[in-house]
């Protein structure tokens, strides 16, 4: 039987990156995942002759090369990786638009601010104020934080609804498992990932990244198993003892280090020993997506001016992030051009053709109580009311797509495990990484930090806290 220090459930973000740490220091590390291509919920595949990004719209956290301080530089030393190797390139800018106003953002804060100022001129002050205190929010702490309402703290410094709905808006798409609020720690680190360091993308897509990744592990020693399923996980006073793959071979290891997500993780665990059904069930987000990727012949032309790279765009005033009652919450999108970053890839180039995806929040529950022939028929409807959305919103410009795709809260929890497609997991974060399991630990989405970059820090975080002190 193989005895491993430290076996990782998933080759998605979180645990390619604490893989890296622990092969690096010699510990004798596994990483199982289920699937038979690493990237988790941020993979790519083919279709039509085309590569496709499973997830990918934009890299949160961008820094320019030798940024002092900046989380992207330290996430990268962590991982013994340079920084050119990652080949990002920067969004143009983008937009966050209410019937009401836009704001536009960049990479650089200030154009945000100038934006604010120009439309809000009383909310100047308030805005610093609220800068301020997010700069000195302890957002990044590894101890657990009270929770606290970002809207309430929003509306101690803006007395302008309109705007903090604005501020909300990107930052919930891009990162919240609560319905209608979101914790003001989690609102921090997503305000600095977005609005002060800004958007990028890895040339090419998510893949050069993810196989860089993956060989940096492996060159370090890793051991990585794919089509390797995680079934059970055998304690014994709360203790892991034991792990069962699902081709029932067994597997022993000291300690597991899990990115599968909190409720998905203890659910692994023998029934008797876990935390109870409903503890799983209440730590299960309502917030999940559908999205369509439109491939067409032409660059889209921009209603906005300019080229934006992100547009995110709610009818509603207040905006509405919740779990809808029908299929899709049709009050609110966002709208991605991923040719709209400051040079584009290669491959799209050479076809001459351009990329549109479109996100709309969807219910889990909905999708998932269809038959399979109402389920094709929903998603059929689904698509043509997203590519008629377009058109409207391009003004007629967006012809008859030659690729696309649609995937659906379904699809999420097929590919990725994550119960009801619950794209930023949990509501309740661990920030710890711990389990009622002695030497069972969490990484990735659960432990606090969402998105690309959000789940490599929180995978080295967890390796080092846990496994290299
Ligand atoms: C549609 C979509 C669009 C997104 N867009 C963006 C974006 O533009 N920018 C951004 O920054 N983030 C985006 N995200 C979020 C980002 O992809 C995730 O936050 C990040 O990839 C999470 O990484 P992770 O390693 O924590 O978890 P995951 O990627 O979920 O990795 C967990 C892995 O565990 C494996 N696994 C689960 N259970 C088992 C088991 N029992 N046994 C073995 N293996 C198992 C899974 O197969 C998976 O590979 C998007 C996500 C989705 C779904």
């Amino acid at each position: 039987m193989s005895k491993y220090d430290v076996a990782i459930i998933g080759a998605g973000m979180s645990g390619l990156a604490a893989g890296i740490r622990l092969a690096h220091y010699g510990r004798r590390v596994v990483i199982l995942d289920r699937h038979r291509r690493i990237g988790g919920m941020n993979s790519w595949y083919r279709r039509a002759g085309r590569e496709f990004d499973t997830g990918l719209h934009a890299m949160t956290n961008f820094s320019p090369l030798g940024a002092r301080g900046a989380p992207l530089g330290k996430l990268l030393r962590q991982l013994r990786l340079r920084y050119q190797e990652l080949d990002l390139v920067e969004q143009n800018f983008s937009v966050i638009r209410f019937p009401q106003a836009e704001l536009r953002f960049s990479n650089h804060p200030q154009e945000l601010a100038d934006s604010i100022g120009a439309l809000f001129p009383g909310q100047v002050d308030g805005w610093l104020e609220l800068r301020n205190r997010i700069r000195e929010f302890p957002s990044l702490v590894l101890d657990d934080l009270p929770p606290l309402s970002a809207r309430a703290v929003l509306a101690e410094h803006l007395s302008e609804p309109l705007l903090r709905e604005m501020l909300l808006c990107p930052l919930m798409y891009y990162g919240n498992a609560r319905e209608h609020d979101m914790d003001f720690a989690q609102f921090c680190v997503m305000f600095q990932s977005v609005f002060e360091q800004g958007l990028c993308r890895p040339r090419g897509g998510i893949r050069p990244l993810l196989q860089r990744l993956a060989s940096r592990y492996q060159e370090a020693g890793g051991e990585l198993r794919l089509g390797s399923g995680v079934r059970a996980l055998h304690l014994h006073d709360q203790e892991m003892r034991g792990i069962e793959l699902d081709s029932g071979e067994s597997l022993e290891a000291e300690a597991v280090l899990s990115s599968a997500g909190y409720p998905e993780t203890m659910a692994l665990c023998q029934p008797e020993q876990r935390s109870g059904q409903l503890e799983i069930e209440a730590e299960t987000s309502p917030m999940s997506f559908v999205e369509a990727i439109f491939v067409c012949k032409k660059p889209m032309p921009s209603k906005i001016g300019g080229d934006p790279t992100i547009v995110f765009h709610s009818d509603t005033m207040p905006f509405r992030y919740h779990c809808p009652q029908g299929l899709v919450e049709p009050s609110s999108k966002v709208i991605c051009l991923p040719d709209n970053f400051a040079a584009p890839d290669p491959d799209w180039r050479e076809r001459g053709e351009s990329r549109i995806r479109l996100t709309r929040i969807a219910s889990y529950q909905q999708w998932a109580k269809l038959d399979k022939a109402e389920y094709g028929q929903a998603k059929k409807e689904t698509r043509d009311n997203m590519l008629r959305d377009l058109q409207a919103w391009f003004g007629g410009a967006v012809e008859e797509p030659v690729a696309e795709d649609l995937f659906t809260p379904r699809t999420i929890e097929k590919y990725t495990g994550r119960r009801r497609g619950a794209v930023y997991g949990s509501p309740i974060k661990r920030r710890q990484g711990r389990t009622p399991i002695d030497n069972l630990f969490i990484c990735g989405t659960d432990q606090g930090f969402h998105g690309i970059t959000g789940a490599m820090l929180s995978g080295v975080s967890m390796a080092n806290h846990h496994f290299l002190r």
